[in-house]
């Protein structure tokens, strides 16, 4: 049916007054008192109720109102669990951790127990767990194991109006699967309120409004243009924590580097200033340690406002209670496919007006607030798009055709997406999956494929690690692809910087970047797996032991499929070798000196700073590269260099020595025809298969 379930207005009324009377309480509050106060709490009964009667139910609810963390326990509360776990799918890994162990601890069980969560590398669930938060990605993986998700009993794809791609891709997947069991419960939630077209997808299900509890937020728009939205956050932070009242405040910046500088910006003028009340400056983003991370839901002494800087992650995936004011920088960071560079690039863009409008209603949720936007009435109605464009139309998608392949989906265009990808989007990423041979000339997942979509990498990195079984190098390989998965391994700690690049310095291969990271982990396990030596040699130890782990799980990976672990010794040019069987597709050609020019596009392309070639005096003619990083300049991160002639083995399609004084433009026509080629044989060869379906 099509029955939209509202509930009136008067109990939002009641809980509104109730809760302005009582902020003060709202502090002293058990876990029982504050989950029996959410809004989602008066609701309960009746949820459950619609959740029984039918299959798939879309749940809207502002955010903050429980959805997350409450759904979960409602169902196991109400039986669910005694035939299957409870999913809860997150487009973020920081929400998947915190949600986690905020349940658990409502629950009174200790984290990976009743409660868990597993992110790529990382399960943290056992034989007990019940509920399990987790990333879209992982329920993903796990529908390769096992398609009809068996053991679950009902799964809550969360923060759907993030539209993620793995999200995007479950939806296709899960539509099927709540067709095949009747037991299986789908519930999807949703921030927002443009919840029918969810309802659609899934045949006109029912949804559900959870009656929101919101207080009027004042916004006021910048009335010139900002030129520096560091710098503007900054005044304006400070002006509020001098003059207005007291109540938290939440400033929301595109990223990682931005967030670092404000808050250091923010303290230090703050220390500038006499007599100033003193502010609790808390940074929030994905790669903060986790440990950090939980002090912006701590409560802060008395007296002392936080002011809390994030990216889009507290838009809607985390709620910070106590938040009165919210300053909006107008930017956040998206992935999203360049075609200059032939790959995904991570950058920064304006927001959507759905994410401002979420941003702003940050400020409302226990009390009146505000809402500083440091962009123009104008900008906002002429330049902002209305809601931001799905990731599964913006970028790289080929993992998820690797996994759809694999899933046994032969012809991508005819999946069931809510919104399909434009169709250069696919061909683009069937044409990478070729190159490194994963398919072949019909579009067929080949041998190699085949094992490439049992690792959970990206598709050069598994074929690296395939390729290297074959080459005798696999040990090494395993060692370079586990350190390639962790942020970051160096750390330059203010102040020692220079000591600090010394000690890099001295474990670098002047050839390669790639070998530089072996360098340092054989080291690292020649000490014994020691922190001091970590230390000591400015490596951050959390982020070895990751290594460490990473490195087990796709060892057993490698096991299970009966590949063998061989290592090649101290012969590392075959490492390098195999380094270029996998990225050749990445290569640069030196064109002056120290600079280089991509081989395929014809680009320029730099060596980064930190990269071990940088400086050493030993330009070579060939490099791979890992990736590319967009800054002020295209910068090659992680390059190993390599011989010219194994480019010309290895991808014959693209080089041949004779060629490489091709201009630019000469060579992207060339991969243009490339395309066109291949795209000519698959659709040939589909068209062949639907022939004879047909027949
Ligand atoms: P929704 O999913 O509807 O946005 P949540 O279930 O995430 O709402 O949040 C409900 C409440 O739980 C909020 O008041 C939030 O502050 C609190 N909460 C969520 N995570 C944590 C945490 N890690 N620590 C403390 N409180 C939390
Ligand atoms: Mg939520």
């Amino acid at each position: 049916g099509d029955t939209d379930y509202k509930t009136g207005q008067k109990f939002a009324d009641h809980m509104r007054d109730n809760q302005a009377a009582s902020s003060e309480f709202a502090k002293k509050k058990t876990i029982k008192e504050q989950r029996q106060y959410l809004p989602v709490f008066a609701v309960r009964q009746e949820l459950l109720n619609v959740i029984r009667e039918n299959s798939v139910v879309i749940i809207v609810g502002e955010t903050g109102s429980g959805k997350t963390t409450q759904l979960t326990q409602y169902l196991h509360e109400d039986g669910y669990s005694t035939y299957g776990m409870i999913g809860c799918t997150q487009p973020r890994r920081v929400a998947a951790m915190s949600v986690a162990k905020r349940v658990s601890d409502e629950i009174g069980s200790s984290l990976g127990e009743t409660v868990g969560y597993a992110i790529r590398f990382e399960d943290c669930t056992s034989e007990n767990t019940v509920i399990k938060y987790m990333t879209d990605g992982i329920l993903l993986r796990e529908s390769l194991r096992d398609s009809d998700l068996d053991s679950y009993s009902a799964i809550i794809m969360d923060e759907a109006h993030e539209r993620s791609l793995n999200t995007d891709v479950l939806f296709g997947l899960l539509r099927e699967v709540v067709a095949r069991r009747q037991d299986l419960k789908l519930i999807v939630t949703s921030a927002t309120m443009d919840a029918s077209k969810f309802a659609m997808f899934f045949g006109n299900v029912p949804t559900y409004t959870i009656p929101g509890r919101t207080f009027p937020v004042e916004t006021f728009f910048s009335k010139n243009l900002v030129e520096d939205y560091v710098d503007a956050s900054v005044k304006q932070a400070l002006q509020i924590h001098l003059q207005s009242s007291p109540g938290d405040i939440l400033v929301f910046m595109p990223g990682q580097e931005d967030i670092e500088v404000t808050c250091e910006v923010l303290a230090e003028r703050l220390g500038e200033i006499d007599n100033a009340p003193q502010l609790a400056i808390l940074p929030i983003y994905s790669q903060l340690p986790s440990d950090l991370q939980a002090k912006i839901f701590q409560r802060s002494p008395d007296g002392l406002r936080k002011c809390v800087v994030a990216t889009n992650i507290a838009e809607t995936s985390l709620t910070v209670d106590g938040i009165m004011f919210v300053i909006d920088s107008g930017f956040c960071k998206l992935k999203v496919y360049n075609p200059r560079i032939g790959m995904d690039a991570l950058q920064i863009y304006p927001i959507s007006q759905a994410n401002a409008n979420q941003r702003s209603g940050r400020a409302g949720r226990t009390g009146p607030g505000q809402c500083y936007r440091l962009y123009t009435e104008r900008q906002f109605k002429d330049e902002l798009l209305v809601t931001t464009v799905p990731e599964i139309q913006r970028t790289n998608l080929a993992n998820t055709v690797l996994l759809l392949k694999s899933l046994g989906v032969q012809d991508l265009l005819q999946f069931h997406f809510m919104d399909p990808p434009p169709q250069d989007n696919i061909l683009n990423s069937l044409y990478q999956l070729w190159i490194l041979g994963a398919l072949d000339h019909t579009g067929t997942l080949t041998p190699l494929g085949r094992q490439m979509a049992e690792f959970p990498l990206d598709p050069p990195q598994c074929q690296m690690l395939i390729v290297s079984t074959e080459m005798g190098c696999c040990a090494e390989i395993l060692i370079i692809v586990s350190m390639l998965s962790v942020p970051s391994i160096f750390y330059r700690p203010k102040g020692r910087e220079e000591e600090a690049d010394s000690v890099r310095e001295k474990f670098q291969v002047p050839e390669s970047d790639h070998l530089t990271f072996l360098n340092v982990y054989n080291q690292w396990k020649q000490n014994n797996y020691s922190a001091n030596w970590c230390n000591e040699h400015f490596i951050h130890v959390k982020a070895m032991r990751k290594v460490r782990e990473v490195r087990q799980q796709l060892k057993d990976i490698l096991e299970q499929q009966k590949m063998a672990m061989v290592s090649c010794g101290t012969d590392w040019d075959i490492i390098r070798k195999c380094i270029c069987s996998a990225y050749f597709h990445q290569a640069a050609r030196l064109k002056g000196i120290g600079e280089y020019v991509h081989c395929r596009t014809g680009m320029p392309c730099h060596l980064h700073p930190t990269s071990a070639l940088f400086g050493m005096g030993f330009t070579p003619d060939y490099v791979v590269y890992h990736e590319l990083v967009m800054t002020a300049k295209e910068y090659m991160q992680c390059v190993t260099a390599v011989d010219g002639q194994w480019l010309a083995e290895l991808g014959p399609m693209f080089f041949s020595l004779k060629e490489t004084g091709k201009s630019g433009s000469a060579k992207r026509r060339q991969a243009q025809v490339h395309l066109q080629e291949m795209e000519a044989q698959m659709r040939a060869a589909q068209q062949e298969i639907q022939m004879r379906q047909d027949e």
